[in-house]
């Protein structure tokens, strides 16, 4: 049994606990959303640094194709010089020009051919991270919505909590309540009211003095503990 002030302090206690709770919940919500919003940038970043690595590679292969092109015009260029030519060393000069350009257009078709192949393995690694990041995406997406609809009835129930403290704390008077939010604001973890069990105090765990146990015993009037400040009550 305790003195029936106290009693309503409790249940006040208990209702404010719950507020807290879910407040503290719906503070933490934004934050998850956002760390979840960050794992999505992620995502999208690494897929689209795949796709511009692709791109790059086909701007390669387009320069190479380019460059045996321009080869090839310019071996069809001398060839057409040669036919010109009368001096046997003009001729000469031209043929090493050619075989020159011929040599460089088998190195840049084996440069293409390597490019050809490193295409085909990012299209193939493009494939696989797209559908990856799809799936994720997909996950990470689902878990924000739940988080927003969490938000939404968090909110509701904090309301209902709200007003549940409200209403029985019409019934605590009005010194005990003022007293009730000041010591909530000066203690660092919850519990506020606290049981005396054995001389000491449930919040600290330490004993009180003899003055304060006999007055917290006759639950007449509101007791604090002399070390941690939280207000005490006695279960006789
Ligand atoms: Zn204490």
């Amino acid at each position: 049994m305790v003195a029936d002030w106290i009693q309503k302090l409790l249940i006040l206690q208990d209702r404010d606990t719950r507020c807290d709770s879910i407040r503290r919940q719906l503070d933490d919500i934004p934050r998850e959303i956002q760390k979840e919003e960050v794992a999505i940038g992620q995502l999208e970043f690494a897929l689209a640094e795949k796709e511009n690595g692709l791109k790059a590679l086909e701007v390669r292969r387009l320069e190479l194709e380019g460059d045996v092109a321009e080869a090839e015009e310019h071996i069809i260029k001398y060839k057409t010089q040669q036919m010109q030519v009368k001096k046997n060393e003009e001729f000469t000069a031209l043929e090493n020009e050619i075989k020159n350009l011929q040599s460089s257009i088998s190195d840049l078709e084996d440069k293409e051919l390597q490019v050809l192949e490193d295409i085909e393995l990012y299209q193939s690694e493009l494939e696989k991270l797209s559908q990856l990041t799809k799936e994720q995406k997909h996950t990470l997406e689902a878990h924000i919505q739940l988080l927003k609809d969490n938000f939404t009835s968090f909110q509701s129930e904090l309301k209902a909590a709200g007003e549940a403290v409200e209403a029985c704390a019409k019934e605590v008077d009005e010194s005990v309540l003022q007293q009730y939010k000041y010591v909530k604001g000066q203690v660092k973890r919850p519990p506020v009211v606290v049981q005396l069990e054995d001389g000491r105090c449930q919040g600290c765990h330490l004993k009180v003095s003899g003055d304060i146990e006999s007055t917290t015993r006759r639950g007449k009037e509101l007791v604090r503990c002399d070390s941690c400040g939280r207000i005490l009550y006695f279960d006789r």
